[in-house]
């Protein structure tokens, strides 16, 4: 037998019949023995979350300001999802309670926690399970940062205690006690740290996508959907962003290699993306890349210098600039005599111009060229640096739609390969590199291609 937790989102549990749906999946395998859930999320694209009703809940009652709606909203959520499913939890007394503890203070934090709480306690009544309360099971250090250690040495015996239990996610305490929660989306990050605690052979991570797709469906309709894809490409991906799973959420198995099922509570027969380890060679009729993702909105500052390669600390000192400004850039390729950083707009915003004038001192460039409006894109794939004709094929795709590539990274990690275009140009590049990959490849595969 084997052990997965499993982790819903929001929009899986948004209603009764969402609700319902989950409940199914959790019974279809003995194996998942502690589930995760999210607050209810969006019913339809233009519903409320509840986290974002507790939080305006929260500055209220603060401001003072007499305002009944969001606490009746979220009394009529919680309250439908009970009767629906004929449940005995005393929702209206939870609330209550958690409308006086913000009343005498308690935090932003734990006014948003509650609806993750309120909702593992509803789940835990409906699936006849035990209720753990994440308060005293996952723990942050006094600067608010999670802290492992200390959750490690205490959550495995909790969860050792229940044969199968519910526990909430995205909150935990402080070392005073106080509740805190992670940052938006958190509940994939305790997903992950009740996976380790267990030695989990599996994290199931249900969501309402069949996980991830190979470039973003709004530039792609039908991307194909990833099968298989390590932790550092997804990374890479994600960062670039692709989003499904929280960023964060990969840390706490990555050392444990236990592998995340990105599901669909929507289509469960759909099998979603495995994320594993790391994996030998491309088994034969996989496309030879893993996805595409990209995001618009950089700036690139270029500065020249006659000798640069000769002069000892130039970087260091352009660096040191930044540093200055609390800025941190994204790529730095170079020549002999030049050196360009690329930042995203939002970070240079407002202080470009003194960015600028320091580097002029500082660092005494011939020349200092600033050029916004570029979008980068990255083609994540592995072993993408062995195999030849792969940029060619990629920038072939992008001349052949007349984009200028006007910067080109592809470091040594082997696995990615970015380039920057105009941002008007994006879309179209990141269509192009699909095509070129991805539709060429099914050509190849074909039972119909010339070669078989
Ligand atoms: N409910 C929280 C949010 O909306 C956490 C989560 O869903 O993971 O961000």
């Amino acid at each position: 037998m084997s052990l997965i937790v499993t982790k819903f989102g929001g929009t899986s549990l948004a209603d009764a019949d969402q609700i319902l749906k989950v409940k199914e999946i959790i019974e279809a395998n003995p194996d998942r023995r502690y589930v995760v859930p999210s607050a209810p999320g969006k019913r339809s694209p233009e519903d409320t979350k509840v986290t974002d009703l507790l939080y305006r809940l929260y500055d209220q009652l603060n401001q003072g300001r007499d305002e009944p709606e969001a606490e009746q909203k979220i009394r009529t959520r919680f309250r439908e999802i009970r009767d629906r499913l004929g449940l005995v939890t005393d929702v209206d007394g939870e609330l209550d309670e958690i409308v006086a503890e913000i009343r005498r203070g308690a935090s932003a934090d734990y006014a948003a926690s509650r609806g993750e709480y309120l909702n593992g306690m509803l789940l835990a009544d409906l699936l006849g399970w035990d209720f753990i309360d994440a308060s005293g099971a996952i723990f942050f250090d006094r600067n608010g940062v999670y802290d492992a250690n200390k959750t490690m040495s205490i959550l495995p015996r909790i969860l050792n205690s229940c044969e199968r239990a519910v526990i909430p996610g995205f909150y935990g305490s402080l070392p005073n006690g106080l509740v805190k929660t992670f940052s938006r989306g958190g509940s994939d990050i305790t997903g992950s740290i009740v996976a380790r605690a267990c030695g989990a052979d599996l994290y199931e991570n249900w969501t309402d996508v069949s996980g991830f797709m190979m470039a973003d469906p709004r530039l792609v309709p039908n991307a194909r959907r990833i099968d298989t894809i390590t932790y550092r490409e997804l990374r890479e991906l994600s960062y670039m962003g692709a989003s499904v799973l929280h960023e964060d959420s990969i840390f706490p198995v990555l050392e444990a290699a236990i592998p995340i099922n990105v599901r669909n509570t929507n289509d469960p027969e759909n099998s979603g993306t495995m994320i594993v380890p790391a994996l030998g060679k491309l088994p034969a009729g996989q496309p030879h890349i893993t996805g595409i993702a990209g995001k618009k909105n950089f700036t690139v500052i270029t500065l020249e210098k006659n000798g640069m390669n000769n002069e000892v600390g130039f970087v260091s000192r352009v660096l040191g600039c930044l540093e200055k400004f609390d800025l941190s850039f994204e790529h730095m390729p170079s020549s002999i005599d030049t050196v360009c950083i690329v930042i995203a707009d939002k970070r240079i915003r407002g202080c470009i111009e003194e960015l600028i004038d320091e580097l002029h001192v500082v660092c005494e460039p011939d020349s200092v060229e600033v050029s916004s409006n570029m979008a980068l894109i990255a083609t994540v794939g592995r072993g993408m640096i062995r195999q030849i004709g792969l940029s060619a094929r990629l920038f072939t795709a992008l001349a052949e739609e007349r984009i200028n590539v006007r910067m080109i990274d592809q470091g040594s990690s082997e696995i990615n390969l970015i380039v920057g275009v105009e941002n008007d140009d994006f879309e179209k590049a990141v269509r192009a590199i699909y095509n070129a990959f991805v539709e060429a490849d099914k050509k190849e595969h074909s039972p119909l291609s010339p070669e078989r």
